[in-house]
């Protein structure tokens, strides 16, 4: 997608061959119009899959997953990462190992909002190595529901989490793919014909 390789390119920050920063519109201050384009992007790729809930995690996939949502008009849920004393409910729960924290975080949803009925689209903001696309994988799993695909901001190709998912037989939809963060510079992966 032009518009988010634009901005990773004017705005993004390599921080180390393998990190990079995109606080400036994504995750600490968010930029709402690249957040709808991104919506209606996401929402033509996986328009005809039935979609009936987006699943994302807190807090990052929230703006765009909300987005994605208005524009295929169905419910977005948030996987919780605390627990608090207002999810109470019967919970699906999964252990994610966080890339950029360095840490396992327990994630819950709620029973009342996934059943076996729902068609679901899982959206994170960066793929790496693939923990939490799986941990929401293994909550849509619980609920006997179907993935009918993942919707990625930012893959980091060079990581291995696309390639497992997509063996996985997973349609894995990433809108900028990073082939290396090397010498400080932000390489896109080639696009076939272009
Ligand atoms: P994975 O679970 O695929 O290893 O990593 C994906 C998660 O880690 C995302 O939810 C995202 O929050 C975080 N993450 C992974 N790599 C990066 C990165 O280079 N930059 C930022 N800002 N977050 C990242």
């Amino acid at each position: 997608m032009e518009l988010l390789e634009r901005k990773i390119r004017e705005e993004g920050r390599v921080l180390s061959a393998s990190v990079l920063k995109v606080d400036a519109f994504i995750n600490h201050q968010i930029d709402p119009v690249l957040m709808d384009s991104i919506g209606r992007e996401f929402a033509d790729r996986f328009s005809g899959e039935g979609i009936t809930k987006i699943l994302t995690l807190e807090s990052s996939g929230i703006a765009p997953a909300q987005m994605t949502g208005l524009h295929l008009q169905v419910p977005v849920i948030f996987a919780r990462k605390r627990r608090s004393l207002t999810l109470n409910d019967q919970l699906y729960t999964s252990e994610v190992y966080s890339f950029t924290k360095e840490q396992s975080n327990e994630i819950a949803v709620s029973h009342d909002f996934i059943n076996a009925d729902d068609h679901v689209l899982i959206l994170d903001d960066f793929l790496a190595n693939g923990q939490a696309a799986l941990g929401l994988l293994h909550i849509v799993e619980q609920a006997g529901a179907s993935l009918e695909g993942i919707g990625i901001l930012i893959e980091k190709a060079f990581q291995e989490g696309g390639e497992g998912l997509r063996n996985r037989g997973i349609r894995v939809e990433s809108l900028a793919r990073i082939a290396s963060l090397e010498n400080g510079r932000v390489q896109f992966v080639e696009k076939v014909g272009a």
